[in-house]
Formats: C-alpha cells, structure tokens, sequence
C-alpha cells in the first residue's frame, strides 16, 4: 500500500490570451467553444475524426473536392496534409458570400499550417503560434519513489524525468531515495491561445536527501555560451559521468569480488552492477565516448562497450536490442539511448549488467567520484548571482503561504514563413 503526501500549488492562473495573427480576424477560442467575432469572416471549427483521411474530413466540411486538391497541393512544401494526426483541430474561414477564404490546421500545440485563397492565388504558411510561459511550482514528500510522489499530482512523465534529469549526476533515483526526502521545483507551463500546449524549462530544482541538500538553477547566458544547471555558487551540477545508465529501475546486484552466481552455481566475482528493470527500458550512455564493441558476445549477450575521456571504458551487457543507428566507431553523448534491456547472453531475467574501468582495472561504479564540468565562467558570475538571487526571491514569495502571486510572463513573438502557392 503507497500512502503519498504532496502538494501541488499552481500560480497565476490569469493570463494573456493572443488570438489569430491578424487583429481584424480574431477568432477566440476556448476548447471546443467558438465565438464568431463580428468581423467580415465567418470561421467554422472542425478536427480529424479517427481513421478519417484530410479529404474525407474536408468533403464533411463541405469543402469541394478540387478545392481539396488545390489546398493539400499548395500546402505540400510545408507540410504533408496526407500524414495529419487524427484530433488536429482546423479552423474554415469564409467570406459572408460562403467563398473559401483560409483553411488553418494545428498541426502541433505550437504550429500552424495556414493555406489561404486571395486574389485568385493559393499561398500557404506554417504560422508559430505566440506562447506565454508561466512558472508553475511543484513540490512532494517522497513515500517510496520519486515517481510515484510525483504522478499522484497528475505531472506529466515527461516533467517528472526531466527533473530527475536535473539532478541526474548528484543523485541516482533508483537507489539513493529515502522515504521522507523532499522535492520542489519550478517550471514553465506554456500555453497558446489559452491552451496548455506543454512545458520549457524547469528553472529551479531542488531535493533533501537524509542530510544532503541539492539545489539547481537553469541558467543560459547568450554572450558566454554557459547553459545549465549550477549550483548557488555557479560550480556546473553537470559530471563527466551519469550516476546510472537506467533512469528508473532497482539494483538487484552489487559490484563484488565474490559473490553466488545463480547461474554457474558457484561464488564468483560480481564485476558491475545489474539493475532490474522491464524488457525495452532505455540504457543511456553514462557519459560521452565512442563504441569501440557491439554486439553479441556469448554468455554478455548483445552489448555495447564504450570508450571514453581518462581511460575510462563502460559495458552495457544483455541487451534486448541496440538503438538503431548505433555502430562500432559511433560517438555518443552522455544520456544518449544506446540499446534497451532484455536478458540475452546468461541471464535470468530482463537486467542491464553495467560495467565500469579505468585502464583496464575493473571498478565499482557506485563508488566512482569524478569532477564536475566547467562552472560559470568569471565574466558571467555577476549575472549569474542576480538570476539567483532573483529566482529565491519567487521562491520565498512561494513559500510563504497563503499568498499566490505572479511569479514571471514571458512572451515568445510569432513569427512566420512566407511562401507563394503554385
Ligand atoms: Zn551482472
């Protein structure tokens, strides 16, 4: 039985709303309600029904068939209509005598693909639909997974690993998380035309492990280059290696020299780390380097080894499969997919047996401590300590309770890209 505690506080839910690109074509709209601006166009909102095909969805909008033809040729540069998602809203706009005037599809939560009919011309365009951001604050007790507190808020997986990504190279959450621990972070809701549309950046983290504080702030500077997560001081959370190639699983066994094998049936030195986890989980490159082995290799089944900086090398053994693309000599990134978890070689169930070493000697992966990447360069500390000081201020007037207040609105302009039809 889970018994989770978590909080969840939404702040500053009035926001600005922009509509349309045009102002004389204001079209409002709040989910599935339409209000008709009192303006020369009439505009009709439609979305792709299940298994239905643009022209079908267009020929029930009782838009003509050479028409169709006309819109789906014109807005082929931009975007291929005959691969629409089913659930894309699109609006009509006509002229009050019932003649076409523009068709627009959503054609994601932050794009437009708009074909229009003026002058006896067909023209069409992807649109950036403007978004607003807003900072939305987070916080839970941990009961017995970081995952579990979090999901019970009705957080979306994606925030949830992102946020476990923050703290990535600090703390592994399949087996450093005590019950008790505390998580907060603030986040930017984004939302177009008065419609979540998803999330940016999570500005500020942070996790109370047992004695252990750890706080991150985003922090991107155009003029150095400098973008990531740092601690108060400016020093990079960022280290050359991940602490675990498995976002979330359980260790089932430890690096040992001597160990039961239940294999072989006899002690035998245990020389990585094995974490349990469902066939198909992804295995991430601990840190960037290059394949220099892949493949299937006896009793390891498929693996990859990867070498990288100082004469460290790492081995990802009993994959189910390989990430495809992935091939001797490929580099790869710290955090990158390489292959996905299943139990091939000598194995008795779906794990990934991790290895680390460093010229050659064997090492316990658990245990290796190794230096940060590069903090905030000196010219931009100064501005580094405002955003800091900045961000604690939101986060004390979060704190402080019984009071909700706006914590920041930033606006990305629209912009678009003009195209003549044919
Ligand atoms: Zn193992």
């Amino acid at each position: 039985m889970i018994r989770l505690r978590a909080v969840a506080v939404i702040i500053f839910f009035a926001i600005s709303m922009p509509y349309g690109s045009s102002a004389q074509e204001q079209l409002p709209v709040f989910d599935e309600m339409v209000i008709l601006a009192p303006l020369p166009l009439t505009h009709d909102v439609y979305s792709i029904k299940k298994n239905s095909s643009v022209h079908e969805a267009l020929i029930e909008a009782g838009v003509d068939s050479r028409i169709i033809y006309q819109i789906v040729k014109t807005a082929r540069p931009k975007f291929d209509l005959r691969h629409i998602q089913p659930g894309t809203r699109f609006v009509i706009a006509k002229e009050h005598d019932g003649s076409l005037r523009r068709i627009s599809f959503d054609i994601s939560p932050l794009t437009r693909l708009e074909v229009n009919y003026s002058h006896k011309e067909w023209t069409s365009e992807i649109v950036e639909i403007e978004t607003t951001k807003q900072l939305v604050h987070y916080s839970g007790t941990i009961t017995d997974s970081l995952w579990n507190s979090a999901i019970v808020q009705k957080l979306s997986p994606e925030v949830i690993t992102d946020f476990a990504e923050v703290f990535g190279w600090q703390l592994d959450f399949n087996r450093e998380v005590r019950k008790g621990d505390t998580w907060k972070f603030t986040v930017e809701k984004l939302f177009a035309e008065g419609r979540s549309v998803g999330w940016g950046n999570i500005v500020y983290a942070q996790y109370q492990n047992g004695p252990e504080f750890y706080k991150a702030y985003f922090y991107k500077n155009k003029a150095t280059g400098t973008q990531g997560y740092f601690d108060e001081t400016g020093a990079s959370l960022r280290k050359v290696f991940l602490k675990s190639p498995i976002k979330f699983g359980r260790i089932t066994s430890r690096f040992s020299r001597r160990r039961f094998h239940p294999i072989h049936r006899r002690f035998k030195a245990h020389n990585g780390v094995d974490y349990g986890a469902p066939r198909g989980t992804p295995i991430r490159a601990v840190g960037d380097g290059r394949i220099i082995k892949i493949g299937r290799y006896g009793g390891s089944g498929k693996m990859i080894v990867l070498d990288h900086v100082a004469g460290y090398r790492t081995k990802y053994l009993h994959m189910s499969r390989f990430k495809k693309g992935m091939r001797r000599g490929s580099k790869v990134l710290q955090g990158e997919i390489i292959g996905y978890v299943g139990a091939t070689g000598y194995a008795t169930g779906p794990h990934l047996h991790f290895e680390m070493s460093k010229h050659r000697r064997l090492m316990d992966p658990l245990k290796v401590n190794l230096p940060a990447s590069s903090p905030v360069p000196e010219t931009a500390l100064a501005h580094f300590k405002s955003h800091v000081a900045s961000i604690n201020r939101n986060i004390a007037s979060i704190d402080r309770p019984a009071r909700s207040k706006k914590i920041c609105c930033e606006s990305v302009r629209s912009k678009s890209i003009h195209s003549t039809g044919q």
